[in-house]
């Protein structure tokens, strides 16, 4: 028996399922959660034996207060008064025991499911195609790692306690009132439905509710998510608009505050309607009872554990019912969490996808004998529909490929050969889809149709592994953890010795800064390396490339302008960096276009010429006019970004 073994349980199912159109909590999201319920089998039985222990106790405590006043104080024995009272104690020592057993258990068994949740979503999410993330609200995403999880843990810890805790001390506290006397229980039992339909209204509401306080959780802490972090706040001061941001976060707290409200108070008012009912039918069954002892057809003892005996009947069917609204809350965040689980990733790798040959690498001739050559072959590409996307919501990403026009088409048939070993430049316009011609070499997206080769294989065909063994990506953007510069270096190749992470800093050029620093290699980076200038985040990137040592580049170089010792090392350490490995990179410099073996000039997703500087020139062609509006005159050091 698992989680869901009790009949309890199992009424909070047809309860969800009854409405499963109004309340949106998916079906089979019940089934789903037994094989996590099912790695916890040990302490599951020792939790539901810790129960059965528990309502024992609570049936029997009161059964000796009865035995007490009946054959202890009023027929005036001491000592059987003595022996009860002791007993009585003892019955409490071992309750509290029980009770902590259950706690152990049940803390195991709860944080043990949020556990494997947890790194389960994790790893999912990480596995999504890039386009997931430029579509979705960190912040929402990652209060499904932090809040609904949360929520599942609920599930286990006071739920099954509860649930199973519940049924059995109800079955014996029952049994033990019918055997002292079934009229008064008759009477209590007749007053149970009223528990029961206040909780089945109140459930269903605050299932609702619940599932729209998640949702508007997930967008406040997404706002704050992308508010505090270096860019977001300096766009905010940038342009004035605090006191606007406040006001939009204001108006975001203020509807979490009001959900959050509607929530407590349902949870509340069914809790009072119960206390209500409680204190009535206690009264009913003192005012029936009562006669009965005067008449002479009860035992006083009797009256009293009756009485002791219905709280103890109210209390597990006040918990019964309560967890049906309970189970019908918890339902909503197992069902988000399986949503989440369920994004199927859309770059995947095949099953029997192969390793890409590991070939040698290192610098010049010696690299050049085991490098690969880069090849597109009639590559058409489009990015994935981003309509279809909610912003508070994970939907996942939908391709509705039919229904879009020819405008989105991003690469058009688009054929050729990075040869191995020899450095292609990549220059056109601004959109003419440079940058994505270099995410499908490391498969951050896939063709729509043609393929991508590496070394003649079809990246598709490859483990992901192997693939990113291979090609070295090097963007615009350097990405800096908030660690230590040694961590991100790290990053790229984690069992990089320290003599190696020096060499690599020396042949960026950045050793000097990074010997400098107080700490040196440990100095910390602030959030996203904001300490670190333009000019060194670029040479980290270098460094990064240089330990991970990939026999294909991928690079982006970087336009931003930078003085000229920065700049002449920058193009220094590029070239050692790139010496004798395939390289694909877009350039925006006029001395890295000159020393391309190949110039491919992109415009509107395809490629309209190809050959080296000269020949190009020569053609008089696009490449021609492009240079000599852009920097003809700028030469022989010039810069060619505003090509790009
Ligand atoms: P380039 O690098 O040559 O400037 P890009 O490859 O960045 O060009 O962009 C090519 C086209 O693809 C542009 O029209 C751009 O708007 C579009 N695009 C780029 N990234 C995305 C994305 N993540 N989703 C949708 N469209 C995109």
């Amino acid at each position: 028996m698992a989680l869901i073994g009790g009949p309890n349980i199992t009424s909070g199912n047809k309860f969800a399922e009854g409405g499963i159109s109004r309340q949106r909590v998916r079906p089979g999201t019940l089934r789903r959660i037994l094989p996590y319920a099912a790695r916890y089998r040990g302490p599951l039985a020792v939790l539901i034996l810790a129960s059965l222990a528990c309502g024992a106790i609570t049936a029997a405590s009161p059964l000796m207060l009865k035995f007490m006043i009946d054959d202890g104080i009023v027929p005036k024995k001491h000592d059987v008064v003595m022996m009860l009272a002791l007993g009585i104690v003892l019955l409490a020592l071992m309750e509290s025991f029980v009770l902590y057993v259950e706690a152990r258990c049940s803390g195991r068994i709860g944080e043990g499911l949020v556990y494997d949740l947890r790194t389960e979503v994790f790893e999912n999410v990480q596995r999504q195609p890039l386009a997931f993330f430029s579509r979705v609200q960190t912040g929402a995403l990652v209060s499904r790692l932090n809040t609904d999880i949360a929520g599942t843990r609920q599930a286990i810890t006071s739920l099954l306690t509860q649930a199973v805790s519940a049924l059995l001390t109800l079955i014996i506290v029952v049994g033990t009132m019918i055997y002292l006397s079934w009229e008064i229980t008759l009477v209590a039992l007749a007053m149970v439905p009223l528990f029961l339909f206040p909780a089945r209204i109140i459930g269903r509401k605050l299932q609702r509710i619940t599932r729209e306080r998640m949702n508007l959780d997930g967008e406040m802490g997404s706002m704050m998510n992308e508010r505090f972090n270096v860019s977001g706040a300096e766009l905010a001061k940038l342009y004035g608009r605090p006191a606007a941001e406040s006001a939009l976060f204001q108006e975001k707290a203020g509807r979490v505050r009001d959900i959050t409200v509607l929530s407590v108070v349902h949870g509340r008012m069914f809790f009072i309607v119960v206390t209500v009912l409680t204190s009535m039918t206690t009264a009913i069954v003192y005012g029936i009872g009562g006669s009965m002892v005067i008449g002479g057809a009860l035992q006083i003892g009797t009256l009293v554990a009756m009485v002791t005996l219905l709280f103890r009947m109210y209390g597990p069917i006040n918990q019964l019912a309560g967890l049906q609204i309970q189970v019908l809350t918890v339902l909503v965040s197992f069902d988000r969490v399986f949503e989440v689980l369920d994004l199927k990733p859309i770059v995947d790798e095949k099953p029997d996808a192969r390793q890409l040959p590991r070939s040698r690498t290192g610098s010049g001739a010696d690299a050049e004998a085991g490098a690969l050559d880069v090849e597109f072959d009639h590559v058409s590409f489009r990015y994935p529909a981003a309509d279809e996307v909610s912003l508070a919501s994970l939907e996942p990403i939908a391709l509705r490929e039919k229904d879009r026009g020819d405008s989105s088409w991003v690469l058009k048939e688009l054929s050729f050969v990075a040869p191995a070993g020899k450095l292609t430049a990549l220059v056109g316009p601004s959109g003419a889809g440079k940058t994505t011609i270099t995410q499908l070499v490391p498969r951050l997206y896939d063709a729509t149709s043609g393929s991508v080769r590496v070394g003649g294989h079809d990246v598709r065909d490859v483990t992901l592994q192997s693939l990113s063994d291979t090609v070295g990506v090097v963007s615009q953007e350097t990405h800096m953890f908030h660690d230590t510069i040694r961590a991100n270096l790290l990053y790229a190749r984690p069992e990089a010795t320290e003599r190696e992470l020096i060499q690599a800093c020396e042949a960026a050029l950045i050793w000097d800064s990074i010997s400098a620093l107080p700490n040196g290699l440990d100095t910390v980076v602030g959030d996203r390396g904001y300490r670190l200038s333009g000019g060194e985040k670029q040479r980290i990137a270098l460094v990064r490339l240089l330990l991970k040592s990939p026999p294909i580049v991928v690079l982006d170089e970087a336009t931003a302008h930078l003085d000229s010792h920065s700049e002449a090392s920058i193009q220094r350490a590029l070239k050692s960096a790139l010496a004798g490995r395939t390289s694909l990179v877009i350039a925006h410099r006029l001395s890295t276009i000159r020393e391309a073996d190949q110039i491919l000039v992109v415009e509107a997703g395809r490629i309209r010429e190809r050959g080296t500087h000269e020949e190009l020139l020569a053609q008089g062609g696009m490449y021609a006019s492009l240079y000599q509006t852009q920097f003809a005159e700028e030469e022989p050091e010039a810069d060619i970004q505003h090509l790009a």
